[in-house]
């Protein structure tokens, strides 16, 4: 074992972006499994095996779970006893994503907001996106991606609310975007949902609640319920796999929350497709690399 290095940074960066794309986590797949072992509808019970069966075929012959490889998204989380360089970290990350790519090789998603010029390398100003968590408990580094397809990444919405709007509201409203996505983020998967913060934050807040392992609920018990309130509602829709009607339009909704202005309510919504991908790597100081998701 050679010991930390922002080699092995980028080396981890890499290998978990190519893992990720390929290899659903296990509680994605459960839920999948459970969601076509009670659908009543006979064509959303097709769609299910469909699905199981492309998670199949991707795993048993090393291939990717879908064409679009999304843009790389790192959740970091650094221990207080990791002492490490954040910007050298950023950079690893930057070089693993854009070696992935390349060196895969697989379809770059990345693209200039004006020229649209496409370097095919999954990344360029801003890219990989990377969320910064510290943690006083921990001595190692912890790297999560979530690569982010543009079909479910699309349907996503925020919007401010002030607190005379209430909770009925901010339900309403993850319900409607849900609704008015019908069938393109290739449902079912999972529905983030951030409250509170301020307008940037609540995105990211949206985004770190699919980050989660499906069947996790938030420890706050209101949050919870809402959470089961929601997917009850949702599955109630009748949007069903891939749009095409059924008993399960998401596998779950994550919600997470940050305190707010007192005349605030924020609240995002980040939907996730059917293939929630998810791959994590902990890095210890003796260069040890847990895997995992
Ligand atoms: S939304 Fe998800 S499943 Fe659909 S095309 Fe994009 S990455 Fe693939």
């Amino acid at each position: 074992m050679g010991g930390f290095s922002y080699q092995l940074v980028e080396e981890v960066a890499k290998e978990i972006y190519i893992r990720a794309l390929k290899q659903l986590p296990p509680d994605v797949v459960t839920a999948l499994q459970h969601a076509h072992n009670s659908e009543s509808d006979e064509t959303a019970r097709g769609i299910l095996q469909t699905i199981l069966q492309n998670i199949d075929i991707a795993r048993d012959r090393n291939l990717l779970l879908c064409q679009d490889t999304g843009l790389p998204v790192y959740l970091v989380k650094i221990g207080s006893g990791f002492a490490a360089d954040g910007a050298r970290i950023a950079a690893a990350l930057h070089s693993g994503a854009k070696r992935a790519t390349l060196e895969h090789p697989f379809r770059g998603s990345s693209t200039h907001p004006l020229t649209r010029v496409n370097p095919q390398n999954s990344v360029g100003r801003g890219l990989p996106v990377i969320h910064w968590e510290f943690d006083q408990d921990a001595d190692t580094l912890d790297i999560l991606i979530i690569p982010k397809g543009s079909g479910s990444e699309n349907m996503s919405a925020m919007k401010m609310f002030i607190p005379a709007d209430g909770v009925k509201a901010l339900k309403k409203f993850v319900l409607d975007t849900v609704v008015d996505s019908g069938g393109n983020p290739c449902p079912p998967g999972i529905i983030g949902v951030g409250i509170g913060g301020t307008a940037d934050l609540v995105g990211v807040l949206a985004k770190k609640a699919l980050a989660r392992a499906v069947g996790s609920t938030n420890p706050d018990p209101q949050l919870a319920q809402m959470e089961n309130d929601l997917l009850l509602a949702i599955n109630g829709t009748g949007i069903g796999p891939m749009g095409l009607g059924g008993d399960t339009t998401a596998l779950a909704v994550h919600i997470e929350s940050a305190y707010t202005h007192m005349t605030l309510n924020p609240v995002a919504v980040n939907t996730q497709c059917w293939a929630a991908r998810r791959s994590r790597a902990v890095i210890h100081r003796n260069g040890q690399v847990d895997y995992g998701y």
